[in-house]
């Protein structure tokens, strides 16, 4: 196979005498993928990763709408296994900025010499696993072909832009952007007349920020949604120089977090409704007052028991309604739902937004948005102009990015055949029918309901591990069992339905997508997940077959 880049870092490597370019083949330069190429060259691999974009940083590269932040913590939200990195590393604000973080991207990428081994622009459009050579054959959209004895997804969760299909798109003359994909050079907003439609994660961090750039700013929501407030502050010195003084005992203490997060703040081991209606509030204030998405583990039971539930959205619909000065407003922005069961959302000034004179609220679910014309949009009853349209509308989460990839397993099955009734993976790392591929943070893992980084890291280590343990032993292949496949996917179901987080319209479930199968994605609890992908590798890769 013919190689023309001179920046990439060659093999060839062996695959019982056939040659390959490199010996993994990795999708993606974001955190989970440069993690990857890292530790796999530290343990003298080849590697060679496919980026789309310009520059390193995945989700943060792409995701620059104005007000993009972490919801988890900077101390926390970083890479934990280099202690020199972690020393090293200055954040300045108790929820690190999208463009702060995205130079911690660029530091790590500058930091271990990875670009060198990255083809960035470069697309892969499909890839086929060779039964008779046992190798993957990686097409990219410059034309090229390159192979590989492994073959990593490290595409993340959150990376395939979701644009309705709404009638009259194409007619729109203003601009129109994602919050997904915003362009590098940025927006000028100013002196603008901004439509925005989508209050998740995304639109509520943009709101606020949009509102204080434009002229002008409709808001078009169709379901309201519970934010807490985030409490964003510079990052103390004393804190960060205390949590670097005993970082390793930080991050351990995280590790064994269900969401390997959030160990420092207080922990309640009772239900909410064994406390006094006084308690309650006092509690549910505090944790308001602390911010952060922390908010839901106040009590055991918020995300277990409806009536349980019902008191934290009480809670968070009386402050919509002391924040929020007009009373119709105060109404629509309200929620019935339950609390949680969407992402929950931390927020800088979200509700107070709605008090500015420059900001309409615009309930799209009572009467939805019928088309986009020329200048604006229209609902049955009114017509909205603008100049810039901004779709904060999500992504198809978890599987988008996969499903995009031409995959082809054994016996030409292709990865959209294997999960047309939805994904299925054994451990969210492997697929049966595709041998010596692996998936970083995939559907049946923890992956988006914990701290996203410190999953990746756990990830990437078991792949890597697991490649090693291969080479060691002589061995070529490994494939999961369908039986393992199977169990999986009941253990992923089982746990949540032990919850309340099936019960709404998600993206978790991929309800945000027409079309897409109901299935809920993610994995609950991180410790007891790490425990279970250790106790395979101890039981010599339990579920898999290895020839
Ligand atoms: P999202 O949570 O899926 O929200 C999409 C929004 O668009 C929803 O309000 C949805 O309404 C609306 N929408 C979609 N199609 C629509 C249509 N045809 N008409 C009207 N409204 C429509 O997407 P997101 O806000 O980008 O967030 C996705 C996830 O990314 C978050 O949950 C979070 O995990 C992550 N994220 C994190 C951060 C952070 O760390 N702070 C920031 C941004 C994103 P419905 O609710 O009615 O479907």
């Amino acid at each position: 196979m013919s190689v023309d880049s001179p920046d990439i870092t060659l093999g060839p490597s062996s695959n019982r005498g056939e040659f390959v370019d490199v010996d993994v083949v990795v999708v993606g330069a974001g955190f989970a993928g440069m993690y990857m190429l890292h530790r796999l060259r530290e343990l003298g691999y080849s590697v060679r990763v496919f980026e789309a974009g310009t520059g390193v940083g995945g989700t943060w590269y792409w995701n620059r709408y104005p007000g993009a932040r972490c919801d988890v913590e900077s101390l926390e939200y970083s890479y934990s296994f280099d202690e020199k990195l972690q020393q090293d590393w200055e954040w300045t604000e108790r929820y690190s900025s999208q463009p702060e973080i995205l130079s911690y991207a660029n530091h790590f990428a500058d930091r271990f010499d990875l670009r060198r081994d990255i083809r960035f622009e470069t697309r892969v459009e499909s890839s086929a696993f060779d039964e008779d050579r046992n190798i993957w054959s990686v097409r990219t959209s410059d034309g090229g072909l390159t192979s590989g004895r492994f073959f990593v997804m490290a595409t993340g969760c959150l990376s395939s832009a979701a644009t309705p299909d709404i009638e009259g798109i194409q007619e729109f003359s203003g601009t129109m952007v994602h919050t997904g994909q915003w362009p590098k050079e940025g927006v000028d907003l100013t002196g603008m007349r901004v439509g925005i439609i989508g209050t998740g994660s995304s639109g509520v961090q943009a709101i606020p920020v949009i509102a204080e750039q434009c002229d002008e700013l409709i808001v078009f929501q169709r379901t309201p949604q519970y934010t807490v407030p985030a409490r964003n502050t510079p990052l103390q010195v004393e804190r960060q120089t205390d949590v670097k003084s005993r970082y390793r005992d930080f991050r351990e203490a995280n590790f064994l977090m269900p969401q390997a997060l959030g160990a420092e703040v207080p922990k309640y081991d009772d239900s909410i409704h064994d406390v006094s209606d006084e308690e309650r509030r006092e509690r549910l204030q505090e944790a308001w007052d602390r911010g952060g998405t922390l908010f839901l583990a106040s009590f055991t039971d918020v995300l277990l028991d409806e009536s349980a539930n019902f008191h934290a959205q009480d809670f968070v619909r009386e402050k919509i309604g002391e924040i929020v000065s007009d009373p119709e407003t105060a109404s629509k922005l309200t929620p019935e739902h339950i609390i949680g069961c969407k992402r929950l959302v931390i927020d800088t000034d979200y509700f107070e937004t709605f008090n500015r004179p420059n900001v309409r609220l615009v309930d799209v679910g009572s009467e939805p948005i019928q088309r986009i014309t020329e200048s604006g949009l229209s609902t049955q009853s009114e017509e909205f102009q603008f100049d810039v349209l901004v779709f904060a509308t999500g992504f198809d989460a978890m599987t988008g990015s996969i499903l995009r990839v031409d995959i082809t397993g054994r016996g030409g099955m292709t990865i959209q055949e294997k999960w047309s009734a939805g994904p299925r993976t054994y451990l969210g790392l492997t697929v049966p029918g595709f041998p010596n591929m692996f998936t970083v943070s995939g559907p049946g893992s923890p992956s988006v309901l914990t701290n996203m980084i410190i999953s990746i890291e756990q990830h990437v280590e078991w792949i890597s591990d697991c490649i090693s343990w291969l080479d060691e032993r002589g061995y070529v292949t490994i494939e999961a069992k369908s039986e393992a496949e199977e169990a999986w996917v009941d253990h992923v179901n089982s746990k949540a339905e032990r919850t309340l987080f099936p019960s709404c319209n998600s993206w978790y479930l991929g309800a945000n997508v027409p079309g897409k199968t109901r299935v809920f994605m993610p994995l609950l609890g991180f410790p007891g997940y790490v425990r279970r992908c250790d106790q395979v590798v101890e039981n010599n890769y339990e579920g898999f077959v290895v020839q």
